[in-house]
């Protein structure tokens, strides 16, 4: 029977931390998969899995237009390829909830990265890293007034658990070391600096307002500092 063995496990993910990400996670499998989605937009996606990954997580990269292009051209000192770490939301992604913005998020991000050559992360950390379950009881806690961030808080929780290393390490493990972002999150910038990749450049997304996400939203940029420029609301 394949087990993993804990503690080199554990050495693996001590070693890789201590580099900074300057990572032992490979390519492990890269499937070509044509996409459609709802609204009709279709593009093919190169959707990569990962070995060495150190949260042990199914994170995927995908590789969306001549993103071969936009690494060769990078290499050579060009412009970087476009990327967008994406953190998974079942109801936003899948059902298209109306309570966040990730689902225009992700239908926005694949089609600008297609058009320029770059890649989606997306990161199996559902609720701001906090699970399917208590993001749900935290929507149950909004109801009676709190923001996202105090009703993660009222669950015990940080009011943002997501950790950008395995991004970091699937960037560095497909050729990526200089990238430009496609995020309003300072974080997110942050974080990837830390584990040696360089951000060139940070690219805003549009603004996806809804009338059941405005609150949400708004606690995006005042507790945040999200770039996100959103109509005034009386
Ligand atoms: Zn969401």
């Amino acid at each position: 029977m394949a087990m993993t063995d804990p503690i080199l496990h554990l050495r693996t993910r001590h070693e890789s931390q201590d580099d900074q990400g300057a990572a032992t996670a490979t390519v492990r499998t890269s499937v070509t998969v044509p996409l459609r989605f709802a609204d009709g937009y279709a593009t093919t996606g190169q959707v990569m899995t990962f070995r060495g990954l150190t949260d042990a997580k199914e994170h995927l990269a995908i590789g969306l237009g001549d993103w071969e292009g936009a690494l060769a051209r990078s290499a050579r000192g060009g412009q970087p390829p476009l990327v967008r770490p994406h953190s998974e939301c079942l109801t936003g992604d899948v059902l298209g909830s109306q309570r966040c913005d990730c689902g225009p998020q992700l239908r926005e991000a694949v089609e600008r990265i297609a058009r320029e050559g770059g890649f989606l992360l997306y990161l199996r950390q559902e609720g701001r890293g906090i699970g399917l379950y208590e993001k749900l009881d935290a929507y149950a806690l909004q109801d009676l007034g709190l923001d996202t961030y105090e009703a993660n808080a009222a669950l015990g929780h940080g009011e943002d658990e997501r950790d950008y290393a395995p991004a970091a390490h699937m960037l560095h493990a497909v050729g990526a070391r200089r990238i430009r972002l496609l995020s309003n999150n300072p974080d997110k910038a942050m974080q990837l600096e830390t584990f040696g990749i360089r951000v060139e450049e940070r690219v805003t997304t549009g603004v996806h307002l809804t009338d059941a996400n405005a609150r949400y939203l708004a606690a995006k940029v005042n507790h945040t500092g999200h770039a996100l420029a959103l109509p005034k609301i009386a």
